[in-house]
């Protein structure tokens, strides 16, 4: 099977490997030791200093916590949405009290940093920003260096869902001043489902320190202090930690510029091929994203036909399109373990699959 989706992406085997290992316990020296490992690991990723706390859950799970330990009930917030990721970060904050501002990009587009200054000018009791990284729902790649730079202009805490760039794309969390940063393991990280890592600044913990949403399971001040002592505050996903811990060996070994420059070059040979076929690409290629391409769908054909002969003729599995864009887009996922081959298969197989359909266009466009 080529699981092409933006997650959960294909692991090494030799992670999967890693989760066969018998249990230990959570609170006992070797555990302890795989959590230092794996913090130390994951700053460099992250290009921090800060903390960084490993939940057990999912992405949206790391998303929720960022909300709920760094903001109250009441508070203005700003969310800088370009698609469906985007929203649910400010449906979540609305979910718990904050009173959000939405500001919308076109899909396919990037944020402008230029309508996060205006919304913030427009607003000064606004404390905090939602931000994605990585729109995965459109493959776009939002400047996040510019739009951080503009809410700390305004002196804004800002928060950013990176679940599907940090590994893949460059994200410098110091030295952007991104107060607090969200990722998850089934993405880029070559590792199954189960953890959100997320990092939290000085900043981040004086608005830990003030905020009032309640929260219990995904507590960082509880998540801290059990780190501090080598441990979680509750029973963690084990066999998730030894394959992050492992990939992360592998991660290192590769490099971090090797793995962006990995993730570049993919990106833009998926590109040429989807244009290539006779496609046309749904995000505008000047943000396009490293990790997932999506794909206007001609208007001939039915998006679920295409990814039904897909999966079930070639055993290919590329994503649909979510929300408004279901039918319209269909995507491909390129990121951790993927290698051009990878890709080339998939192309190979859309090329068929989409003359089987009859579209017979392709070359000629
Ligand atoms: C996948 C993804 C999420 C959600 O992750 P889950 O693990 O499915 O909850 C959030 N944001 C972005 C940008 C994602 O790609």
């Amino acid at each position: 099977m080529n699981l092409r989706i933006p997650g959960p992406t294909p692991c090494p085997p030799e992670v999967l490997q890693a989760m066969t290992k018998p249990m230990i316990n959570h609170r006992g020296p070797e555990f302890a030791q795989i959590i230092k490992r794996i913090a130390a690991r994951l700053q460099e990723f992250f290009q921090t200093k800060n903390d960084i706390l490993v939940l057990t859950t999912a992405g949206t799970g790391g998303m929720e916590s960022a909300v709920v330990n760094t903001m109250s009930p009441g508070d203005k917030v700003l969310s800088a949405s370009c698609g469906e990721f985007g929203d649910r970060f400010a449906k979540i904050a609305e979910t718990y009290g904050a009173q959000v501002t939405r500001l919308k990009a076109e899909l396919g587009k990037a944020v402008d940093p230029d309508s996060i200054r205006k919304a913030l000018s427009a607003d000064p009791s606004i404390t905090a920003v939602l931000l994605t990284h990585n729109e995965t729902s459109t493959g776009v790649t939002n400047d996040l260096k510019a739009l951080a730079a503009v809410c700390k202009e305004f002196d804004k805490l800002v928060v950013v869902d990176a679940v599907s760039s940090l590994s893949s794309i460059d994200l410098q969390t110091d030295a952007w001043k991104c107060d607090v940063v969200v990722t998850g393991s089934q993405k880029g990280w070559m590792v199954p489902p189960g953890l959100a890592m997320v990092s939290v600044s000085e900043e981040g913990w004086k608005a830990v320190a003030n905020a009032k949403m309640p929260r219990f399971y995904f507590d960082y001040q509880r998540a801290k202090s059990s780190a501090d002592r080598g441990q979680t505050p509750w029973t963690p996903a084990v066999s998730v930690y030894f394959a992050l811990d492992y990939a992360l060996d592998l991660m290192a070994k590769e490099g971090m510029q090797n793995i962006f420059a990995r993730h570049a070059r993919i990106a833009a040979h998926t590109r040429q091929r989807v244009k290539d076929l006779g496609l046309a690409l749904f995000a505008d290629e000047a943000v396009a994203s490293n990790t997932v391409t999506a794909v206007h769908v001609p208007e001939t054909l039915q998006a679920r036909e295409l990814l039904r002969i897909l999966r079930e003729d070639f055993q290919v599995v590329m994503a649909g399109g979510q929300g408004s864009l279901d039918g319209k887009i269909f995507r491909i996922g390129h990121l951790g373990y993927v290698q051009q081959e990878d890709i080339d298969k998939a192309m190979v197989a859309l090329e068929e699959a989409l003359a089987r359909l009859g579209f017979a266009q392709a070359a000629a466009v």
